[in-house]
């Protein structure tokens, strides 16, 4: 019996989060819920957006999924799903794109994977509000230290990038490259331009690559990653990136098989891994039966290969793979008219048929 923290998240959330306990309940694995909020709901209910009792669930659980969390726009709370995965040290990010039979994509054979630094960079969170006396003392501090002019009525983010950290996740990177059988490792940066916080990760990079030969490394800067990705994606396997290329790469990697609801993934840690899709809550959609629920689904899959159920992983990939190749109950991102509900009781069934 696993038992793992639940947290169906807002906007879009609970109508995908839901598909995936039931998939589980389908294909007879055993798992003991512990449902807990976070976001807006907690806002009201713990005058919180992330509950310390959430927190502590995933802590004993050591396995949690979640539907996506709505941050509010240039104000109000913190991002839920940024704090989550600072508080549990979830460093890394994973994320595989994988091309599927029957989507929309101007791409076949897609295989790549996303290791995104989960914990430092420009979402660390250290911002400074335009006009208010500690940023007038920053902006002194600066020119004080560096002789650099910033313009006093200037904001101002500050990008931590660690040696620590970077080792962390190249070597995080390298273990999980040999471990699933994959040839190269692209560091992904702009070290031309941020010579310090950037150079510092790649620097990390090359010293960890030394220690395994058997593994090809490379790097490329962001801007010219984006081009290739596009032009030639069959020519790379894992790219490893600092936080904030890592988030806007993984959206053009989502683009490249088909979109956000065709993108699952992971946020582990040491000992604690929390699954996600991609993509957001879509507030737009909420409560409409609309968006394409694999992303989750292929997320529970992540989630099942890290607890060790590997039939059952097979079994519902090989089901999503069935119900999109057939494409006659599939979302409209799909080229369907299938609702969410739907699409995702296609997927069971296919499920129960493959047992
Ligand atoms: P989004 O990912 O929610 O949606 C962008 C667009 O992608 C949607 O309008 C829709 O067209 C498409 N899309 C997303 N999911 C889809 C699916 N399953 N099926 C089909 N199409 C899908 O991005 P956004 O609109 O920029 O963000 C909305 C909210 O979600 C924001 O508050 C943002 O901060 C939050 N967010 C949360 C997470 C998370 O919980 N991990 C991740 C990203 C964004």
């Amino acid at each position: 019996m696993h038992k793992i923290t639940f947290i169906p998240g807002d906007g879009i959330g609970p109508e995908i989060s839901n598909l995936a306990k039931r998939c589980l309940a389908a294909m007879g694995v055993q798992v003991e819920w512990e449902e807990v909020i976070a976001g807006e709901e907690a806002v009201k209910r713990f005058d919180t957006p992330l509950p310390d009792s959430t927190i502590q669930s995933i802590r004993k659980n050591k396995v949690a999924i979640k539907g996506p969390i709505t941050t509010p726009v240039g104000g109000g709370f913190r991002s839920v799903n940024v704090q989550m995965r600072q508080e549990l040290g979830l460093y890394a990010c994973l994320r595989p794109y994988k091309s599927f039979a029957g989507t929309k994509s101007r791409y076949r054979d897609i295989d790549l994977v996303v290791i995104r630094e989960n914990s430092e960079d420009l979402y660390a969170g250290i911002e400074f509000k335009q006009g208010e006396e500690d940023t007038r003392k920053i902006i002194a501090d600066i020119q004080r230290l560096k002789g650099s002019e910033v313009s006093p009525d200037s904001a101002i983010s500050i990008k931590p990038i660690s040696r620590c950290a970077s080792e962390r996740i190249f070597r995080f990177a390298f273990e999980y490259a040999k471990k699933n059988g994959r040839r190269k490792i692209t560091a992904v940066h702009k070290a031309n331009i941020m010579k310090y916080t950037d150079g510092l990760f790649l620097g990390m990079g090359r010293e960890i690559s030394r220690e395994y030969p058997e593994i090809e490394f490379e790097d490329r800067i962001v801007d010219n990653m984006c081009m290739q990705l596009i032009l030639k994606p069959e020519r790379y396997d894992v790219l490893v990136l600092p936080n904030l290329y890592g988030d806007i790469i993984s959206d053009l990697c989502a683009g490249l098989v088909g979109g956000l609801g065709m993108s699952p993934g992971a946020n582990i840690g040491d000992d604690i891994a929390l699954f996600e899709p991609t993509h957001g809550s879509a507030p737009k959609y909420k409560g409409k039966n609309k968006v394409n629920p694999t992303a989750m689904l292929l997320s529970v899959v992540l989630m099942l290969r890290h607890l060790k159920e590997n039939a059952a992983a097979e079994r519902l990939e090989k089901a999503i793979q069935e119900v999109i190749r057939e494409g006659k109950v599939v979302t409209y991102d799909l080229g369907g008219s299938a609702g969410t509900k739907e699409m995702g009781e296609e997927i069971i069934k296919q499920c129960e048929m493959q047992n």
